[in-house]
């Protein structure tokens, strides 16, 4: 797979000529003509600027960067990655019906799905992501979506996206894919995806200073979710500030750099963890790590296997040990989140998968004692590793 729009074809203007686009601040916009209002509202006119919950020019250039990347028509900033994910299942399922869901997910998304959705009229199943028979099995006459992540959180399972896209596309479903763990390494929409949705909290901002998501899809389902009378944006109400709009629109151009570094810090920690003889390392870059061959085909190179290391400590308690004992000696940061440019250590049974019931992460193969790091850039690679090896020696051998 490769990139077929590069970053430099979007260039966006400051109002003066200036080389970054300008934040417009304004909640709402004047109209010159007050019979265009009214053609605005009832869908007749479209590309002028109604009111910020609607559109605004510094949320649309970061959406329109985002989708070149993603490769899709179009895109929509919105305030994180939950309010990407229940405005987009939502507006596809807003007349009820049934979605067949990957069972490893990020724990607040399955409490969406498991909690909330359910009593609303949206019939859901949880179905092994793997196995693209199962979720063929799960569908239903009703079934609207199949949802997945490319990536799962905390396992590092890879979902087949072309495999899920031809399903979805023979059943006449949409596929919606969560790529929050791998900006630019998989481009789902490339495969086949319906909708991307991203937590932008991550590796889009980098910095672990804002919370914020967007929904990357055809113009045609951003313009649903944007409708006055029945987009789920506009009315649930939970959009992107222009100021974020702004910080996320100059990150972007850093994103493949940081994405590069987050892999090259990853893949020289699990080198040296390898040749220490240390066991339990879930890495998609392992050939023993089950989807390895399914990562590399579908992957696009340059940017590697990703950040994020998963590793099983045993038991819940020598994990806490290890986490607490790796950030004593700064190597990282005991908190939860991912794809800041420091590393950070968590212990997801405990915490961001906590909503999944003990049972529920059994049949998944989400452990107690698992440790998910996910790996920053700043330092030197070598010496983060090394101090690794040592906590590692202190805490479990
Ligand atoms: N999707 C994944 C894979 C996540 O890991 C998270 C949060 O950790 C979310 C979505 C939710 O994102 P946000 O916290 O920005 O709402």
């Amino acid at each position: 797979m490769s990139m077929t729009q590069d970053l430099r074809d979007i260039q966006h203007f400051g109002e003066e000529g200036g080389v970054v686009p300008v934040i417009d601040h304004a909640a709402t916009s004047t109209f010159l003509n007050p019979d265009d209002m009214e053609k605005v509202f009832h869908g007749e006119v479209k590309g002028c600027y109604l009111y910020s919950r609607h559109s605004n020019p510094t949320v649309n250039a970061f959406s329109q960067k985002l989708a070149a990347v993603e490769g899709t028509e179009a895109a929509f900033g919105v305030a994180s990655g939950m309010a990407a994910i229940s405005c987009t299942v939502h507006q596809l399922l807003m007349d009820g019906g049934h979605m067949v869901s990957s069972n490893t997910i990020y724990g607040g998304t399955w409490a969406l799905f498991k909690n909330i959705l359910p009593k609303q009229g949206i019939k859901i199943d949880f179905v092994d992501p793997y196995d693209v028979k199962a979720f063929e099995a799960a569908i239903t006459p009703d079934t609207k979506v199949i949802y997945t992540e490319s990536m799962s959180n905390p396992l590092l399972g890879v979902s087949d996206i072309p495999a899920l896209a031809k399903l979805a596309k023979k059943h006449g479903c949409k596929l919606v894919v969560d790529n929050t763990f791998t900006p630019l390494i998989f481009s789902p929409k490339k495969m086949g995806a319906d909708v991307v949705v991203y937590s932008c909290t991550k590796y889009i901002s980098g910095h672990s200073d804002m919370i914020a998501g967007a929904i990357c899809a055809d113009r045609a389902f951003i313009d649903q979710l944007i409708d006055v009378n029945n987009g789920m944006c506009m009315l649930y109400g939970p959009v992107m500030d222009a100021r974020i709009a702004y910080e996320l629109y100059t990150r972007l151009d850093t994103l493949p750099l940081r994405m590069m570094a987050h892999s090259k810090a990853a893949r020289i920690l699990v080198a040296r963890m390898k040749k220490e003889g240390i066991e339990g390392i879930i890495y998609p870059g392992l050939p023993e790590h089950p989807q390895n061959e399914l990562f590399d085909s579908l992957r696009n190179e340059k940017f590697g296997h990703g950040g994020m290391i998963t590793f099983d400590c045993g038991d819940l308690k020598k994990a806490t040990r290890l986490a607490q004992k790796l950030q004593d000696e700064k190597f990282g940061l005991f908190a939860v989140s991912l794809g800041f440019t420091r590393t950070l250590l968590s212990c997801p049974a405990a915490s961001t998968s906590s909503e999944i019931p003990e049972e529920d992460q059994k049949k998944i193969g989400l452990k107690p004692g698992l440790l998910r790091m996910s790996i920053g850039f700043v330092g030197d690679d070598d010496l983060m590793a090394e101090r690794f090896v040592q906590c590692y020696k202190a805490v479990c051998k």
